[in-house]
């Protein structure tokens, strides 16, 4: 690994890998390094619970230049994803000869200011070692900050509180009364799943609002809308929502079973948490009563945030409460044009990740002098 560069893509997921793929497109193979703090590849695929297959995710899109099926010489729509993706995006760093640099942790990314004035940026890694470089594109996902909302009483419940990012399965909720909380496709697919494959389980559900099920058919125009809303939200300097949580959920055959059996039986949020369990419309000494709910396991599914520590040092945040972006699909940070933020509001699902990095590559070359095209 060189101590000076002129790119540092941060993060070797989807969004990083697609950026690699097309720096190379535009000569800039050399001049980048690529670096990840995961111990193999896959980004946040490789972390994902054993139940989730390919085919219950939303859609895994393939990389750009080598798809999934042609790397693994297979059809793996039955595998789980947390096998099946970090085994492609492995085959698809050998193929293009994409060198990334993990474990490798960046703790932070400074302006750096030498004599002569502006000289770009440091990033500070785990090991203390530093990099220099002109350019950032940083794509370090969500994965690494689940969200909780703070809800009054969440520290007095005795029972176990988990979130998404920690479920490993339903069998350990076998016997229990478990409050799933959250209204995304997560939280939908992992109520059916445990409300049916955990023997003796109880399954509550409650959501901020309730989620409506498209029984149409998925339309990409109603999709596109949903990203522009998001893409809008960024250039304003808002917080971004989830993408995946604006397209809307399907009315899947899944989901109409389980609506028949009584499992998607949705409540409105809790307004408090006691020792014991939730309860609605109580003050602080909640009593029992119809609006209270005894529960073992109160189980998150409430979304991420984006993994952006390592660029606090640089202040990017805005009044909005958000990072204002610019450019190509709203790939650039408007205060700072040399950094480029992947996976960030409307490129944060496989195919936005995809575009993006190609936007990134193209701006960086720009920045770079470097003409041509990808
Ligand atoms: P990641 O895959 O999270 O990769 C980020 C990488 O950055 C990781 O490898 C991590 O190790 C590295 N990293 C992070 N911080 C640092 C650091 N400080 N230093 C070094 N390395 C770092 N989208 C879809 O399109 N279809 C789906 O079906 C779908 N399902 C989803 C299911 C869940 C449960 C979730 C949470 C998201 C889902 N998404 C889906 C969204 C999707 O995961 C992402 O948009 C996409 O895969 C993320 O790619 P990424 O490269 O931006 O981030």
């Amino acid at each position: 690994m060189r101590d000076d560069c002129d790119v540092v893509v941060i993060g070797g997921g989807q969004a990083g890998l697609s950026a690699a793929y097309f720096l190379q497109r535009f000569s800039l193979g050399d001049r980048y390094q690529l670096l990840d703090h995961a111990r193999g590849p896959g980004g946040a695929w490789q972390f994902r619970w054993p139940t989730l297959t390919l085919a219950a995710a939303n859609r895994v899109h393939d990389l750009p230049g080598y798809g999934l099926v042609e790397a693994l010489g297979r059809d793996c729509e039955t595998f789980p994803a947390a096998t099946a993706v970090p085994e492609y995006f492995g085959k698809y760093e050998q193929r293009f000869g994409l060198r990334v640099y993990r474990p490798v942790d960046v703790r932070a990314v400074e302006h750096l200011y030498t004599e002569s004035g502006d000289g770009g940026f440091v990033v500070s890694l785990g090991d203390r070692r530093t990099i220099t470089t002109r350019t950032i594109i940083n794509a370090t996902g969500t994965w690494e900050r689940p969200f909780i909302p703070h809800v009054p009483g969440i520290g007095d419940f005795r029972g176990r509180q988990l979130h998404t990012h920690d479920y490993v399965g339903p069998e350990e909720f076998a016997g229990k009364r478990v409050l799933v909380v959250g209204a995304g496709i997560s939280a939908i697919q992992l109520l059916i799943e445990i409300s049916r494959r955990a023997p003796g389980v109880q399954t509550f559900w409650c959501s901020r609002t309730e989620p409506t099920f498209d029984p149409t058919p998925f339309d990409p125009d109603k999709g596109r809308r949903a990203v522009a809303r998001v893409e809008e939200r960024v250039r304003a300097g808002l917080p971004p929502t989830s993408v995946v949580s604006v397209t809307g959920l399907a009315l899947t055959p899944a989901i109409r079973a389980a609506q028949d059996d009584g499992i998607l039986t949705w409540r409105p949020m809790f307004t408090r948490i006691t020792e014991t369990g939730v309860c609605w419309d109580c003050e602080v000494d909640a009593t029992s009563g119809e609006d209270t709910l005894d529960v073992d396991v109160i189980f998150w599914n409430t979304g991420f945030r984006s993994a952006l520590d390592h660029l606090a040092p640089l202040h990017l945040r805005g009044p909005g409460g958000g990072i204002t972006m610019t450019g190509r699909l709203a790939t650039t940070v408007a205060a700072e044009p040399r950094i480029q933020l992947l996976g960030y509001g409307p490129s944060a699902s496989t195919i936005g990740a995809n575009r993006a990095g190609r936007a990134a590559a193209r701006n960086v070359a720009e920045l770079l002098g470097v003409r041509g095209t990808a």
